[in-house]
């Protein structure tokens, strides 16, 4: 969608910091970062959001998870058994959740204590 920012960064149209990319995942840094590791993984398919994806091509919803954990490990975040020291994935779905950019991508947060609940 050439009006869409995310597909226009995967075109190269849009400049990105790329940390990960396969033939259907791309991920890059994020412009505004709210910790030490913050990575959008989005598909190279425009898919509006997490529940739309989910609706038209599960599997693709699992290739973005996957490559998060991906990122995370490159990130130093999965380190030893898997668990340590941690990241969080998070995907605002719709306004209410404050969904800025309408193709779907999964925040990889980490290197910092993370609080829950967020706001
Ligand atoms: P949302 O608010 O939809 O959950 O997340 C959108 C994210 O995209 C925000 O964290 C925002 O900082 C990031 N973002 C917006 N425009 C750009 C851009 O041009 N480049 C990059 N790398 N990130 C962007
Ligand atoms: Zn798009």
């Amino acid at each position: 969608m050439s009006d869409c920012l995310f597909c226009r960064m995967v075109a190269g149209d849009v400049p990105a910091t790329v940390v990960h990319e396969t033939d259907r995942v791309f991920a890059f840094r994020d412009i505004n970062p709210q910790a030490p590791t913050h990575v959008l993984v989005i598909p190279k398919d425009h898919h509006r959001n997490a529940a739309a994806l989910a609706a038209a091509d599960p599997g693709l919803l699992a290739d973005i998870v996957s490559a998060a954990r991906q990122v995370a490990e490159q990130e130093g975040l999965v380190a030893g058994d898997g668990i340590e020291p941690g990241f969080r994935i998070v995907t605002n779905t719709g306004p209410q959740a404050g969904q800025s950019v309408d193709h779907v991508h999964l925040h990889v947060l980490g290197g910092r204590d993370l609080h829950w609940p967020p706001g």
